[in-house]
């Protein structure tokens, strides 16, 4: 018997490559504007701006290659390919130095994106919940330890239907993935099952449905979902 008036959620997970494990998620935030490119295509400033985040429910989770469905509310559905990192320890106020000792690993996912309600919230101050943290906004491939990924660099890529819609390197963050985790662990005590999406470099799209996304990372791995 349970204390519970309602039935507790189940705990989001992302699966582990070539294990039967899973790494539980606790909260997923994400980085704005973090490639100088991206930035730009956003009308914005990529040289002056310190990170800022935002953040995505845990259930918004796509993963083991599941369609995602195309979501309510919204004309324009963007695809934002990115980096993940999957913190393991805890920490606050981590330092650049020690920031990658708190990661488990890596996967590749994608910060889908109701662009035209993002807009609108830009326009009138608003907050980007409701452009950016809807079910099933966050697609995510198998997470492979940190151990033997170096973050610094490798080619980041999405192709839609097989044709490349984004590619860039990671070695063009602004923001690397140590000082975006020392930057956060300033602002909010990490903890494991934390995700970050370090940010999406330029060529962000509309997709429809019946569309193929197809992201990969160098080094880490792939996520791949279709829009129905
Ligand atoms: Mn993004």
């Amino acid at each position: 018997m349970s204390d519970y008036v309602v039935a507790p959620p189940v705990i989001a997970a992302v699966p582990i490559k070539g294990s039967r494990q899973m790494f539980p998620v606790r909260r997923i935030f994400c980085v704005g504007r973090n490639y100088a490119e991206h930035a730009i295509e956003m009308g914005s400033d990529p040289t002056r701006e310190p990170p800022f985040y935002f953040a995505k429910p845990a259930d918004a989770l796509v993963v083991n290659d599941a369609d995602m469905p195309y979501p309510p509310a919204s004309k324009s559905l963007h695809h934002e390919m990115e980096l993940v990192v999957a913190i393991g320890s805890a920490g606050a106020d981590i330092s650049v130095g020690d920031a990658l000792e708190h990661v488990w690993g890596y996967c590749a996912g994608l910060d889908m994106t109701r662009r035209d309600l993002q807009n609108e919230a830009k326009k009138t101050g608003r907050p980007w919940d409701m452009g950016k943290g809807f079910d099933h906004s966050a697609p995510m491939g198998a997470l492979v330890p940190a151990k033997g990924v170096d973050p610094s660099k490798g080619k980041i890529e999405l192709k839609v239907n097989g044709r490349v819609t984004q590619t860039s390197d990671l070695s063009k963050l602004i923001w690397s993935v140590p000082e975006v985790i020392s930057n956060l662990s300033h602002l909010v005590r990490l903890a494991p099952g934390d995700l970050i999406m370090t940010g999406t470099p330029e060529g962000v799209a509309a997709v429809q449905r019946g569309d193929l996304l197809d992201g990969f990372v160098e080094g880490v791995g792939t996520v791949t979902t279709r829009i129905v």
